[in-house]
Formats: C-alpha cells, structure tokens, sequence
C-alpha cells in the first residue's frame, strides 16, 4: 500500500520506500562483512520486524538462518508499558550461535535489553542487533544497535511492518500517523 492510499492518515513521510532499500543494502554490506564466514541466526521481533527482515534477509549475500520471536508491545497504545513477555519463543537452540537480532525501531530500548539478556543466558556465541530504526529516547540507555538503518524524531510512525491497532503495516514506507487516528484510544 501507497501513501497515497492512505493520504487521510498519513500527515508525513519519514523514511519512504527507495529510502529503505537504500538503508537496509547498507546495513547487509556490513552485515555481511562481519558474519560471513558464520551462518548467523536471524532472529526476528515479531510482528514488526516482518518486513525488515524479508527485505534484509534477502538482501544478504551469505547463508543465513531465520527464527521468530513474539514479545509483548504497545498493543493498542502508542505508549511503552515496559513489561515485556513471550509470546512466542524461539524454535533454534542459541547455543553456539552468532545471533543477529533483527529488529524494526528501538524507543527505549526496552525490548532490546531485555533480549539481549535473554538470549545471553542461551548460550549463543555473539549477538548483534541490526535495526531499521532508531528514536532519541533509544540513545539515553545502554542499547547497542550494531547495524542502523535512520534516526528518526520521536513521534508515532507506523508502516514498513510498523502498526497502529493492527493496521498500516502493508504500507511500503514509514509515515507519522494522523494524531486523530489515536487521540482517544492512548
Ligand atoms: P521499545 O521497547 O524500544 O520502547 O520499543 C518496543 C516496541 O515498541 C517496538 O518494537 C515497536 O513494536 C513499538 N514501537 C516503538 N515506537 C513505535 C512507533 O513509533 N510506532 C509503532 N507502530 N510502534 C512503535
């Protein structure tokens, strides 16, 4: 889905289509250039990261595995609850593995320190984190981003994966959503 589709929603762009092709060829290279002797695990965020991954994933030039993982989010709010819990576990052991953890945008980071000490306790070999997206808030905490896609300002934005209530995330680029659309519901 276009912009264009959705005009009545979608107030900006904030990373659009060409871009994130753009950014996420940048970030295979150097992905590419640190693991490519190693099969890393992708492991993907669940359901955010879905189109990041299909896109890098394929963008990638090495042999690579994928898993899936489901964490609590938002849900229906634009604000972080900071709980976070499976909802979905992992299928792969961790032991032994260079796992890259795939992610879609990093707020405050949450999410990101909470795997990182999960997956720690699991044994893997290495763990990097490649994520499309970063907020300013993200920068504040010790959340290291191996590989970035765009810093983007703190607002709500939803496409490219990125929901609101289940919705938008089959738009091709990355828009603020219209405040009106949330106002009663955060
Ligand atoms: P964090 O734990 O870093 O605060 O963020 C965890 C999750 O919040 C992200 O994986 C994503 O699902 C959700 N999130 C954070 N910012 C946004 C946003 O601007 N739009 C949408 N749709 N989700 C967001």
């Amino acid at each position: 889905m276009d912009f264009s589709d959705a005009h009545t929603d979608i107030v900006s762009t904030v990373v659009s289509e060409e871009e994130i092709a753009k950014g996420l060829a940048r970030m295979a290279r150097a992905i590419e250039a640190d693991l490519a002797d190693k099969t890393p695990l992708l492991v993907g965020v669940l359901k955010g990261a879905i189109m990041v991954m299909a896109d890098l994933a394929r963008e990638l030039r090495i042999p690579v595995e994928m898993d899936w993982m489901a964490v609590s989010s938002y849900g229906r709010s634009t604000k972080s609850s900071g709980v976070v819990r499976i909802l979905k576990d992992l299928d792969s052991s961790l032991e032994g593995r260079h796992v890259l953890i795939v992610e879609d945008i990093v707020d405050s980071g949450l999410t990101l320190s909470w795997l990182l000490e999960n997956f720690e306790s699991r044994g893997a070999a290495s763990i990097r984190v490649a994520s499309l997206l970063r907020k300013p808030d993200a920068m504040a905490v010790e959340v290291p981003i191996d590989y970035l896609g765009f810093d983007i300002p703190n607002e709500f934005v939803v496409g490219f994966g990125l929901d609101f209530a289940e919705r938008y995330r089959n738009l091709k680029g990355i828009g603020v959503l219209n405040p009106e659309v949330y106002r009663d519901e955060a």
